[in-house]
C-alpha cells in the first residue's frame, strides 16, 4: 500500500477530492494471489471516469479495471496499477424493438438476465456474478454458445475511455477496427463504460443434469460427442467431473436444448434412461432459470484456486482417458473439470469477423484445482494435480488457450490463440494504448 502524499499522482487525485481506497479485502475472487494496488478510484460515470484516467495518463501510471472482479489471476491488482473499480456503472436498458440491450460496464451477467423482458436473451457465461464486459471482452462460452455464439459475438458498439482519457465509439460506423478488437481481443484496449449487445429471441430452453458413476464416465462421454455431432446447433453441452456427496469423483452432463420439443425430449430421456445416471433436472424454463445460485456456491469467491486451462478438439477415447483420470486423482473435494462446448453457430462466424479467431469445432477444458487454506492437504499437492493435468492434455490440446483463463505469464499462449489476430491486434493496441498503460489486461500479447 502506498501513502497517497509520497505518490505525485495520488496527491493530484486527492487535490481533486478523488474517493480513494486502499483496502483491497474482499475484492480479490482467488485468495491464492498475492494482490497489491497503487489505489481503488470508485468511477461515477464516464466523464469522470476520463478525467480520471487522463491525470494518470499524464503521470505515466498504468492502469486495470475491476469490473465483476473474476479474473483468476487478480490482474490489475499488482503493485504501482491503479484500480479503476467500474462496479457502480451497472445499468440496463432494452430496447425491443432493435433487439438490442445497453448495458453499463459494470453490469454482471446476474444483473442483466434478470432485467431483460421474457423471450429474450443475451448468450452469457454459466456463473451470474461474472461481469458481462470482461466475459465478453475476451469470448464469453456459456449454455448458449452452439445454438447463438459467444457473448463477444453479440457486441455491436462501446463506449470506450481510451488509455489518454479520449472517449471512442467502437462501431461498424465509428472505430471499426476498435469495435473488432474488443470482440474477443483481450481487455487492454480501455475502459468499457458502456456497450450495446444483440438479443435473441428464446421464451425457454430445455435443460437437464445428470450425474454417472465414474465407471461409466467414458462410454457416457464418446456418446456425448456423438450426439454433438447430430446435433451442433440445438445441443450445448456443459459437462465436467467434480466430487459427488459420497466424497468420490463424479461426471456430470449438463444439456441446453434449443430446438425441437419432440427431439430435445427424446435426447433428453435417453440420458435419463440410462441405467447408470441420477438425473436431478429436467425440464424447460426461461434461460434465466439456468443460472442456479445455489450450484454457483461449488466455486466460491475467497478460497484459493489454480486454474489451467487447455483446449481439445474432440472428445476421442485418449482425450477422455485423460479427463478421467485426473478426476480419480483429484487432490482436493472443491476441485474440479469444467468442460465449455464450442459448435454450431459459433463455428459459423468467419475467423477473421472478430478478433477472437478459434472457430473450428472445440472444447474449453478447465482444470480447477481449489483448496481452503491448507486444510485440504499440501499446497504444493494441489499446484501439481493442475499442472500435471494441463501436461497430459498438452498432449491432446490446440495451441494455446481460451485468453479469459490464461495467466500473465503466458503471454505465448495468448499469442497462439490469436494466431492471424495477433498483428492486427497489436497495431491496434499500439494507436489506443501507445504507452501500454493497460498492460495488466486479459489477452495481452507480449511485444
Ligand atoms: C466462478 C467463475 C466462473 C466463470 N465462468 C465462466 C464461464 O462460464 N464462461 C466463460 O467464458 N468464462 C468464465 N469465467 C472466466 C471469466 O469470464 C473471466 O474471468 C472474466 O474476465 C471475468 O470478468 P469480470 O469482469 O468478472 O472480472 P474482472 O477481474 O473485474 O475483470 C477481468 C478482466 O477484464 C477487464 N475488464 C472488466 N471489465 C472491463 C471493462 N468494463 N472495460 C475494460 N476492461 C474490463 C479487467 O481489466 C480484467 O483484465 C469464470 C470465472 C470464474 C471465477
Amino acid at each position: 500500500m502506498m501513502l497517497t502524499n509520497q505518490n505525485p499522482l495520488l496527491r493530484e487525485l486527492a487535490a481533486r477530492g478523488e474517493e480513494m481506497s486502499f483496502d483491497l479485502g474482499g475484492l480479490l475472487f482467488n485468495a491464492a494471489v498475492d494482490a497489491q494496488a497503487l489505489a481503488i478510484v470508485k468511477c461515477r460515470d464516464t466523464a469522470h471516469l476520463s478525467s480520471v484516467i487522463r491525470v494518470a495518463s499524464e503521470h505515466g501510471t498504468p492502469m486495470a479495471v475491476l469490473g465483476g472482479g473474476h479474473d483468476l489471476s487478480g490482474r490489475g491488482f499488482v503493485k504501482d496499477n491503479l484500480i479503476l473499480d467500474l462496479r457502480a456503472l451497472s445499468s440496463v436498458t432494452t430496447d425491443s424493438d432493435s433487439m438490442t440491450v445497453t448495458i453499463g460496464g459494470g453490469t454482471l451477467s446476474g444483473d442483466l438476465i434478470e432485467n431483460l423482458p421474457p423471450h429474450l436473451v443475451s448468450p452469457l457465461g454459466t456463473v451470474s456474478t461474472v461481469g458481462v464486459t470482461g466475459l465478453a471482452l475476451c469470448g464469453g462460452y456459456g449454455r448458449l454458445t452452439s445454438s447463438l455464439g459467444l457473448t463477444s459475438d453479440t457486441l455491436e458498439r462501446a463506449e470506450v475511455v481510451l488509455a489518454d482519457g479520449t472517449i471512442a465509439i467502437a462501431s461498424e460506423e465509428d472505430d471499426h477496427d476498435l469495435l473488432w478488437a474488443i470482440r474477443g481481443g483481450g481487455s487492454g484496449f480501455g475502459v468499457v463504460t458502456s456497450c450495446r449487445l444483440k438479443l435473441h429471441h428464446m421464451p425457454e430452453v430445455l435443460i437437464s443434469m445428470h450425474i454417472y458413476p465414474m465407471e461409466h464416465a467414458h462410454r457416457i462421454l464418446l456418446l456425448c460427442q456423438d450426439l454433438i455431432d447430430l446435433h451442433p446447433t440445438d445441443l450445448n453441452l456443459f459437462m465436467g467431473f467434480m466430487t459427488g456427496p459420497n466424497g468420490q469423483p463424479v461426471l456430470f452432463v449438463s444439456p441446453t436444448w434449443t430446438g425441437d420439443r419432440n427431439i430435445g425430449e427424446a435426447l433428453v430421456g435417453d440420458l435419463q434412461a440410462d441405467k447408470s445416471a441420477l438425473t436431478v433436472q429436467n425440464g424447460w424454463m426461461p434461460y434465466k432459470m439456468t443460472f442456479d445460485k445455489e450450484a454457483e456456491k461449488a466455486w466460491p469467491k475467497g478460497r484459493n484456486y489454480s486454474l489451467p486451462t487447455q483446449t481439445v478438439q474432440r472428445l476421442d477415447r485418449e482425450t477422455v482417458e485423460i479427463l478421467i483420470q485426473a478426476a480419480l486423482n483429484f487432490t482436493s473435494p472443491f476441485s474440479a473439470l469444467v468442460i465449455h462446448d464450442f459448435h454450431g453457430v459459433a463455428t459459423r462466424i468467419a475467423p477473421t469477423a472478430t478478433a477472437f479467431p478459434l472457430r473450428s469445432a472445440h472444447f474449453v477444458i478447465e482444470i480447477i484445482s481449489a483448496w481452503d487454506g491448507v486444510a485440504n492437504g499440501q499446497i504444493s499437492d494441489h499446484l501439481a494435480w493442475a499442472n500435471a493435468v494441463s501436461a497430459s492434455l498438452g498432449t491432446v490440446s490446440l495451441p494455446g488457450g481460451y485468453p479469459n483463463l490464461l495467466s500473465p505469464h503466458e503471454g505465448e499462449r495468448a499469442r497462439q490463440f490469436f494466431g492471424g489476430s495477433a498483428e492486427r491486434l497489436k497495431a491496434i493496441k499500439s494507436r489506443v494504448d501507445p504507452d501500454d498503460l493497460f498492460r495488466s489486461a486479459t489477452g495481452r500479447i507480449p511485444t
